[in-house]
C-alpha cells in the first residue's frame, strides 16, 4: 500500500476517515507514490474550527515573535532545500534544477514575511485639526484559505501562507491534489520552526471540498491560483458570500522579438521560456511575435527548440520532464491536431514523443508552429505544454495591438536593442509583469505578482506590500486627548482654583 498522505489539522497529521481517495502518480512512470484522501465535511469543519481557535490569540502575538517565526522557517527551508527539490522532482515530474527554483522562490518570500515589521508599518498625522491626531495601522482578518495548483507545489503555497500568517492570521490551505507531498513537508518544517498548533492546516481535495471551504462562514480572506475556469468559479462563489478574493488563472503570454534584438539571446531565450519545465508555468512563454525581419528566424528557432529533449528529473541533459498526468498529456496532444486542422504549419510535432526507460511518461516533445492567426484554439486556449506558436507583425504597434487583443495579460516580454522601442512596449501593452529582454519576468517578492485581465480577478495581488494589504485590514484612529485631563498639566492649576 503507498503511502496515505495526512492531513493537517490542529497541528496533528491525522489520517482521514473518508471512503474517497485519489492516486498521486509519478508522471515520468505512472507508479503511484500516494493515496490521498478527499476529506470529509468534518475534517473541513475542524481544519477551519482550529485556524479560527489560534487565531484569538495569534493575532496578539508581538509582531517581532511573528517575524522570528519566519526566521526558524526560513533557515529550516533552506537547511532541506535539496531534500524538498528532489521530492518536488519525484512528484512533478520536473528537472531537479527546475524543482529547486520553484523551492528557492518560496523562501525569498519567506525572507519577505520575516519583514513583516517593516512591511505592516502605520501612517499617522498629527494636528490634522486643533489638538487632534490621525493615525492608521492595519490588523489581520481571521482564517485565510489557499487553494494551489499542480505547477509550483513549493512556491506557491509559500506565496500565500508565511505572509497571511506573519500578518496575524490563520491559514488553511488546500494543495493541489496532484502533487501534495511538497506542501505537506512545507507544513511539517513550519511546524517544526515553532508554528503554534493549528496555525496552518491542511485539508485535501478536489471540487466538492473547494466549495466547502468557499461557503464557510469563517472564512475571510481566499487567495486561489489556477485555471481560467475554475479561477472564475473561485472568484464568483466566494466573493458571492461577501469575501475577499485574488484569483491568478491562466495566460497566454508573448514573448515580442524585433529585428534589432540580439540574436542569439533573442532565441535561446524564446525557446528555454517556451518549453522550460514543459510549458507548465503560468509565466511560460506561449507565442513568439516576430517583427519584420525577425520573421526570417523562423528556421533558426526551429533548429534551437528541436535541440531540447524531454527526459527524468536526475538527467541532466533533460531539457523539461513529463507532463503532469495523463489528461494534460491527452489535452495538450489534442490542441497539437487542432492546430493541424486548423491549418497552422506545424514545424515541429511532439505528439509521438518517448523517453525510452520510461515509456509510460506523459512525455510531448518541443513542438512548433507558425503561421497561427487569432482564431485557432491553438491561439485561443491555454495550452500549457512544450508548444511554441509563431505569429508576425509588420511593425511595433501592430505587435502591440496583437498582444493587447489577447484577453490574457499574465507575462509578456519584448527583445530588443531599442530603449524607446521597449519603453513604448513597457507603457502601451495591457499586461501586468513586462520583461525587457527578460523572457519570464516573475517580480521578486519585494515587488508583487501582477497579472492584469482575464489572468486575474481581484484587487490586491500576490506577496510584497499588495498582499500585505490583502491579508490586512486598515484601522484609522482619529483621537483628542484633551489639555485639561493631563494630571499636573498646564490646567491643573485652574482646576485647583
Ligand atoms: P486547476 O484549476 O485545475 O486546479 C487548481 C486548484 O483548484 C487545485 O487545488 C484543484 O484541486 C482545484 N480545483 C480543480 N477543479 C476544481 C473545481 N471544479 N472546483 C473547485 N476547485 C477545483 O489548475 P492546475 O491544472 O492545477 O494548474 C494549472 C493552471 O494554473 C494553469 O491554467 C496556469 O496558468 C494556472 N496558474 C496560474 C498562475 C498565476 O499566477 N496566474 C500561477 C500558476 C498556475
Amino acid at each position: 500500500m503507498a503511502y496515505q498522505v495526512p492531513l493537517l489539522i490542529n497541528g496533528s497529521m491525522v489520517q482521514s476517515k473518508t471512503q474517497q481517495w485519489l492516486e498521486v502518480t509519478n508522471p515520468a512512470s505512472q507508479k503511484v507514490i500516494a493515496h490521498l484522501p478527499c476529506a470529509t465535511a468534518d475534517e473541513v469543519k475542524a481544519a477551519i474550527a482550529a485556524a479560527k481557535n489560534v487565531f484569538e490569540q495569534w493575532q496578539r502575538v508581538p509582531v517581532p515573535e511573528r517575524a522570528r517565526l519566519m526566521l526558524r522557517y526560513q533557515a529550516l527551508l533552506k537547511e532541506h532545500h535539496d531534500e524538498l527539490a528532489q521530492l518536488l522532482s519525484r512528484d512533478t515530474g520536473k528537472t531537479l534544477e527546475d524543482a529547486r527554483g520553484d523551492v528557492w522562490r518560496g523562501i525569498e518570500v519567506v525572507e519577505q514575511a520575516a519583514n513583516i515589521s517593516s512591511l505592516t508599518l502605520g501612517e499617522i498625522q498629527t494636528e490634522v485639526a486643533t489638538g487632534v491626531d490621525c493615525y492608521s495601522f492595519s490588523q489581520p482578518i481571521g482564517v485565510c484559505l489557499g487553494i494551489t495548483p499542480f505547477n509550483f507545489p513549493a512556491m506557491i503555497p509559500l506565496w500565500m501562507f508565511p505572509l497571511a500568517i506573519a500578518c496575524g492570521n490563520a491559514f488553511v490551505l488546500k494543495p493541489s491534489e496532484q502533487d501534495p507531498l511538497v506542501p505537506m513537508e512545507l507544513a511539517r518544517l513550519f511546524k517544526e520552526a515553532g508554528a503554534p498548533d493549528g496555525l496552518l492546516n491542511i485539508v485535501h481535495g478536489g471540487p466538492e471540498v473547494v466549495d466547502q471551504l468557499l461557503t464557510h462562514d469563517d472564512i475571510a480572506a481566499v487567495s486561489f491560483v489556477g485555471s481560467v475556469a475554475v479561477g472564475r468559479h473561485v472568484y464568483r462563489t466566494a466573493t458571492d458570500r461577501l469575501k475577499r478574493v485574488q484569483v491568478f488563472a491562466g495566460a497566454k503570454n508573448h514573448m515580442v522579438v524585433m529585428s534589432d534584438a540580439n540574436k542569439l539571446q533573442a532565441i535561446n531565450n524564446l525557446v528555454g521560456a517556451s518549453v522550460g519545465a514543459a510549458g507548465q508555468r503560468c509565466m511560460a512563454i506561449s507565442v513568439g511575435v516576430l517583427v519584420g525581419e525577425a520573421q526570417a528566424w523562423i528556421p533558426d528557432i526551429k533548429a534551437a527548440l528541436a535541440k531540447v529533449q524531454p527526459g527524468v528529473w536526475n538527467d541532466p541533459q533533460a531539457g523539461y520532464g513529463p507532463l503532469i498526468s495523463k489528461a494534460a498529456k491527452k489535452r495538450v496532444l489534442a490542441l497539437i491536431e487542432a492546430g493541424k486542422q486548423e491549418g497552422a504549419d506545424c514545424l515541429l510535432d511532439g505528439s509521438d514523443c518517448t523517453v525510452s526507460e520510461h515509456p509510460d511518461g506523459n512525455w510531448v516533445g518541443p513542438t512548433l508552429f507558425a503561421g497561427v492567426t487569432p482564431a485557432m484554439r491553438i491561439y485561443t486556449e491555454e495550452i500549457f505544454g512544450p508548444v511554441l506558436l509563431l505569429m508576425t507583425a509588420d511593425s511595433l504597434e501592430q505587435a502591440i495591438a496583437l498582444v493587447n487583443a489577447n484577453p490574457y495579460g499574465n507575462g509578456t516580454a519584448i527583445f530588443t536593442a531599442s530603449g524607446a522601442a521597449a519603453r513604448k512596449y513597457q507603457q502601451e501593452i495591457q499586461v501586468g509583469q513586462v520583461g525587457i529582454n527578460v523572457p519570464i519576468p516573475v517580480p521578486l517578492p519585494f515587488f508583487s505578482f501582477t497579472g492584469w485581465r482575464g489572468s486575474f480577478y481581484g484587487d490586491l495581488h500576490a506577496y510584497g506590500k499588495q498582499a500585505v494589504r490583502f491579508y490586512t485590514e486598515t484601522k484609522t484612529v482619529t483621537a483628542r486627548w484633551f489639555d485639561d485631563d493631563v494630571a499636573a498639566g498646564p490646567n491643573m492649576s485652574i482646576h485647583l482654583k
